[in-house]
């Protein structure tokens, strides 16, 4: 039978989904990338399908996320970045081989150059980090207000004051947590 892993959480932004794959990093952190099939896992939801993934290029995965995570967050409250980050997230893009192409029904599609390649898939990453903490994309990097995860992510919201890297899980906990304070504050009121 196959292990239970934790779910993925999925964005809309390529760089910040993969960041997603360490939650509650400032509280009793969820690993949903813990072995190499999970990451395969992940990159094939991703659209950047590869046909195996080695521990070492696990281990080289996280290293790019929790570097991206780095760059993102200091770009998120308008700190130098981290050069050690830069380097890696730099590594990481200029390793892979990895082409976009156009689908016949004008959608865009990420080409490996070759199936067994993780480096390919981590480059396209890197690039998405790049082209975000660059501020090329229409949005900005903030940081989530739930204290335990504090989360880089990229508000694209019309008004840039999206305060939750993720409506279903941090936004829908800080609700209900106001909802008990509430109901604490005034049971009367509680049906
Ligand atoms: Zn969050």
């Amino acid at each position: 039978m196959r292990a239970e892993f934790p779910d993925f959480r999925l964005g809309t932004v390529l760089a910040t989904s993969f960041t997603g794959t360490l939650s509650e990093r400032h509280g009793t952190a969820v690993e949903r990338i813990p072995t190499p099939q999970r990451l395969v896992d992940w990159l094939a939801v991703n659209g950047l399908a590869v046909d195996s993934c080695t521990t070492a290029q696990l281990e080289r995965a996280r290293e790019l996320r929790e570097s991206i995570h780095a760059a993102a967050t200091a770009a998120a409250i308008q700190d130098a970045l981290p050069a050690s980050a830069v380097q890696v997230i730099n590594d990481c893009s200029i390793q892979g081989g990895a082409a976009a192409v156009l689908t016949p029904e004008g959608k865009r599609r990420w080409q490996l150059s070759s199936a067994s390649c993780v480096e390919d898939a981590l480059s396209v990453i890197a690039a998405d980090a790049i082209s975000i903490i660059a501020g090329e994309r229409d949005g900005k990097l903030a940081l989530c207000a739930s204290p335990t995860c504090q989360a880089a992510f990229f508000d694209t919201s019309q008004s840039r004051t999206r305060k939750w890297c993720d409506m279903n899980t941090c936004g829908n906990r800080q609700k209900k947590a106001r909802f008990i304070a509430n109901q604490r504050k005034n049971p009367t009121s509680a049906k």
